[in-house]
């Protein structure tokens, strides 16, 4: 569907706004009619009949109709941007939406700063289209319209010959359309990439920092940023090609009004009067043809634009199976048969992996990296669906589980433990959005983190920076500990840390996460012995496949 229909119902749920944005226009439109008629009298009567008297009534009716076109569009472009912003927050607000609902894998291949860029921009540039489009082009070709009745009411000749380039400009804005949309495109692909680099490196600084890469990273920058300029330029360069380009030919429509028209005035056709208004109406109706040759460019920006939000709305979110199936309470047995799934159908990542946790059990994961352990965890919260076999939570399988449900029952506690740009109140209450400050201390006592919680400027409302930069790896792990704690989930799922932490902070962790892993049944991808020690199962696996299990 041509992006411009999608959009259109979006429009539609505001029509009062639309109706007043158009009748404004439109009303304001129709002031045109007003001055060529008074610029007539005023030759033919005040003038040319010698009747000074007129003049000031002339002038007063003149001054009314300018006075109500400003006045009208004045309000047209209150309405109009109120229109805007709504449907752009409801675009913007639809698109996150579903952004939430994709799967991983496709965030796995996208950056960051595309999918930014697509958000906040090409959001912005597609509504142009609608509103601008939808409300400019109406009073443009309105003005045309009304224009040309009153060019024929005059004479209908010079009607013909002032509209004689039009043709020729229609062929001109056909070929313009027809070329632009690649050049947008590239122009927005090439603004996007420049974001994402930017998002990268912004992330990054502390590794671009000790890399003292910076040299290499704005070389990357300015490559990324050079293409968007020459994307850019070779916009522009058509349009400075274009837009002159109509002109010229409007102009050729005066030139050829003053030849015919002044050839009819002199063999008494036509009264002068007559030519001096239509001269004013022949400008009238060439600025808005200049004005359609303005929004079609934005059309193209705009369609361009629209194919990249669209394309995201069209990406086919996270599938939930068991979305209408009871959500029973989960005690916390977890059962894996013959499980299989790969990333990339060319490379298995896992084959037939069985294992069983019973409630409360603690399952220790061992083995060299990408032999596949996280792999495993993540299908238990369903990041990624599996490909053979079954896994079932207290004999359920886990696609007859409510997503929302199954999710709500797991913690997952990574070893870049993620704190959102806030408080730490804040990131806790993300584990239980009700936690009174009571339950919050309580839940950061038993993650050894009440101290250093205490001794922040704040405590618990001290804002912790992105990807709460202010804290120590240690503490943020602490903290996403008490997070979890809060959530209280049966099940647990834990990716050890390995970062190197010294050992009186790696026994506050392992007190915290001994806590942590009571009466659950928990999954922990170890890396330490210490944590090993205790499990009730050890499972080794390598390339994907679980080649020993067995007790500490
Ligand atoms: P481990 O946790 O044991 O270190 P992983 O489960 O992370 O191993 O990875 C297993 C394999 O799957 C590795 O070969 C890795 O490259 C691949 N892999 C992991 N995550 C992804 C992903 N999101 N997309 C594609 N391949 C992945």
């Amino acid at each position: 569907m041509p992006v411009f229909l999608r959009v259109l119902p979006y429009v539609r749920r505001y029509p009062l706004l639309a109706f007043a944005t158009l009748f404004c226009a439109v009303a304001g439109t129709l002031m045109v009619i007003v001055f060529p008629a008074v610029t007539q009298r005023i030759v033919d009567e005040v003038i040319g009949q010698h009747r000074p008297e007129r003049l000031f009534p002339l002038i007063a009716i003149g001054l009314a109709a300018f006075a109500a076109q400003n006045g009208l569009n004045s309000l047209r472009i209150v309405f109009n941007n109120h229109f805007e912003q709504r449907v752009i927050f409801d675009l913007r607000s639809e698109l996150y939406a579903h952004i939430q609902k994709l799967p991983l894998h496709w965030f796995d291949n996208r950056s960051t700063g595309d999918i930014m860029t697509r958000l906040i921009e090409d959001v912005t540039n597609l509504e142009r289209v609608l509103i601008d489009g939808i409300e400019q082009g109406t009073v443009a070709i309105l003005q045309i319209l009304v224009v040309s009745g009153l060019m024929l009411a005059y004479s209908p000749w010079l009607t013909a010959a002032a509209l004689a380039p039009i043709p020729f400009l229609a062929a001109g804005a056909l070929i313009y359309t027809l070329t632009a949309r690649a050049r947008y495109r590239k122009q927005r692909k090439a603004v996007s990439a420049l974001n994402s680099i930017l998002h990268d490196n912004i992330a990054g600084i502390r590794q671009i920092k000790t890399y003292t890469s910076e040299e290499r990273e704005h070389a990357r920058f300015d490559e990324s940023s050079d293409k968007v300029r020459i994307a850019t330029l070779t916009v522009m360069k058509s349009w400075a090609l274009y837009q002159p380009g109509m002109e010229f030919l409007s102009s050729l429509g005066l030139l050829i009004v003053a030849g015919v028209g002044t050839t009819q005035v002199l063999g008494g056709q036509l009264e002068i009067g007559a030519l001096v208004a239509f001269f004013v109406l022949t400008r009238y109706l060439y600025e808005p043809v200049g004005r359609l040759h303005q929004l079609n460019q934005i059309f193209q920006s705009g369609r361009a634009a629209g194919e990249r939000v669209f394309e995201i709305m069209d990406s086919a979110s996270e599938v939930d199976e068991g979305a209408d199936h009871p959500c029973k309470p989960v005690c916390g047995n977890v059962a894996y048969r013959d499980v299989s799934f790969s990333y990339d159908p060319k490379l298995p990542v896992l084959h037939e992996v069985s294992l069983e946790a019973r409630a409360g059990e603690m399952v220790a994961l061992v083995g060299p990296t990408g032999a596949g352990k996280s792999t495993i965890v993540n299908l238990l919260v369903r990041f990624y669906e599996f490909t053979g076999g079954e896994i079932t939570i207290d004999g359920t399988p886990l696609r007859e589980i409510p997503k929302h449900h199954l999710r709500e029952n797991i913690a997952v506690v990574t070893q870049e433990s993620f704190l959102f740009n806030g408080t730490t109140a804040e990131n806790l209450r993300i584990g239980k959005p009700a936690a009174t400050e009571e339950e919050m201390w309580q839940a950061l006592r038993a993650a050894n983190a009440e101290d250093f919680v205490r001794r922040l400027p704040k405590g618990l409302h001290s804002q912790l920076g992105e990807r709460g930069v202010k804290l120590s790896v240690g503490e943020k792990q602490r903290l996403s500990i008490a997070r979890a704690l809060l959530k209280n989930p049966p099940i647990l799922i834990l990716d050890e840390a390995t970062a190197s932490v010294d050992t009186a902070t790696e026994r506050l962790i392992q007190e915290a996460l001994d806590h942590l892993m009571e009466n659950r049944t928990s999954f922990v991808i170890a890396h330490r012995l210490s944590t090993v020690r205790h499990a009730n199962q050890i499972l080794v696996l390598e390339r994907g496949r679980i080649t020993e299990r067995g007790r500490h």
